[in-house]
């Protein structure tokens, strides 16, 4: 029974959608949209079962609605999966029907990529409805191109969160000499270097796929090292940049940086973990504070803002990140719970006669 799944959590509207001629099994939750339209990616994935399927829509939504109100935007938390292997079952005629399921929605959800899912599907699926984001070419926020990937954004919101916990923890932004430990140097982690070493830090990186990590080495003269000891490294600051669960009963015992800040989701393998970071003493800037920077990129792709209106919200990443420490610090409380405190603050504030109303979506043009 779908209300009471562990996982359910109040959400707003679920909606199945299958398509017999095309194949197409998809599901859309919607969490919450006190704050406006909810927007998250679209995941395509061959889950085993459906309830696997329910759950992963289910968790994801919800993590969108906690990230957007936390980063201040007007939007809600959503997403959404279809069932089956990108590489395999996806053909142009079953992205189509998803953007049908898209458009029954009315605007209320609007899709992104997300794994098993690129830009040039989502603008497959914008044949049949306008509620897909994160697909437009226009100037970058920092002056070159984009083509609607949020990467940069990412890396470079990363970048503020983590000199904000610089601050914090040392007293000073200024990160000459600062020891980072990169784990994964792809779309996000690569940027992030790059700044980092443009700001005068000493770079350690380790990545699965050589290319990238021979790129690191080679333009940013960062030192390679092994996968399993990049957390344990003697750094200040690890930064993890390749995939979640890696904060757990394993690698917290062993770490010697005093800052976790980095762009991975979900990088806490359970969320007592939260705690066991702050009994060791490590500062760690929640996953989903730090890493809003591409969903503030799509925010302002859908209401037409400006490079400079993007730069300027994403460098207010770094103040959520340093009243999520210091309330951390009032209350004794671990900041991955002050971050979700915060978040359902902002979101909670703006319920009252909201959701799913229509005059709300004022993002869907
Ligand atoms: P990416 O695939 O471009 O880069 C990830 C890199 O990590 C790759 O180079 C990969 O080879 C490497 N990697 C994978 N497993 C590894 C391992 N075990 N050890 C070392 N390296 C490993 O992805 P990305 O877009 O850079 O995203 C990185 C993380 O940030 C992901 O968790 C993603 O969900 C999260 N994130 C990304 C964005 C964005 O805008 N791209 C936004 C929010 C969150």
């Amino acid at each position: 029974m779908l209300f009471s799944h562990p996982e359910f959590d109040h959400h707003e509207h679920l909606s199945f959608f299958c398509d017999a001629e095309t194949g197409l099994k998809s599901i859309i939750a919607i969490h919450n949209t006190s704050r406006g339209p909810a927007l998250g990616g679209c995941r395509m994935y061959p889950y085993a079962t459906d309830e696997e399927a329910v759950r992963d829509v289910l968790r994801l939504s919800r993590g969108m609605t906690y990230k957007s109100a936390l980063a201040n935007l007007d939007l809600g938390g959503g997403k959404s999966v279809i069932i089956g292997d990108s590489r395999k079952h996806k053909t142009e005629a079953l992205l189509e029907a998803m953007g049908r399921h898209l458009e029954s929605l009315g605007g209320h959800y609007i899709a992104a990529e997300d794994s098993g899912t690129s830009v040039s599907d989502l603008k497959i699926m914008g044949r049949q409805t306008r509620h897909v984001a994160g697909i437009a070419s226009r100037p970058g926020f920092d002056g070159t191109p984009s083509n609607g990937d949020p990467s940069p954004v990412t890396a470079y919101g990363t970048f503020i969160g983590l000199k904000a916990a610089v601050k914090h923890r040392f007293g000073s932004s200024d990160l000459t000499g600062l020891k980072v430990a990169i784990q994964g140097v792809g779309n996000v982690g690569f940027r992030l270097a790059r700044h980092l070493k443009q700001a005068g830090a000493e770079l350690w990186v380790t990545d699965i796929h050589t290319d990238n990590l021979q790129r690191a080495v080679e333009e940013l003269g960062a030192t390679a090292v092994s996968s399993s000891d990049i957390l344990t490294l003697p750094v200040d600051v690890v930064a993890p940049c390749a995939m979640g669960a890696v904060l757990n009963d394993h690698s917290i015992p062993a770490l010697k940086a005093s800052i976790v800040a980095g762009a991975a989701n979900n990088l806490l393998d359970r969320p007592e973990h939260d705690e066991a970071l702050k009994r060791r003493g490590v500062l760690y800037a929640p996953d989903f504070a730090i890493n809003a920077g591409g969903i503030i990129d799509v925010f302002y792709e859908r209401t037409g803002g400006s490079p400079d209106n993007v730069r300027a919200h994403v460098e207010t990443i770094g103040d959520t990140l340093t009243e999520i420490f210091e309330r951390s610090e009032r209350t004794g409380l671990p900041t991955g719970t002050i971050a979700n405190e915060l978040a359902e603050e902002r979101f909670k504030k703006h319920a009252a006669g909201a959701g799913l109303a229509p005059q709300r979506l004022t993002c869907t043009g």
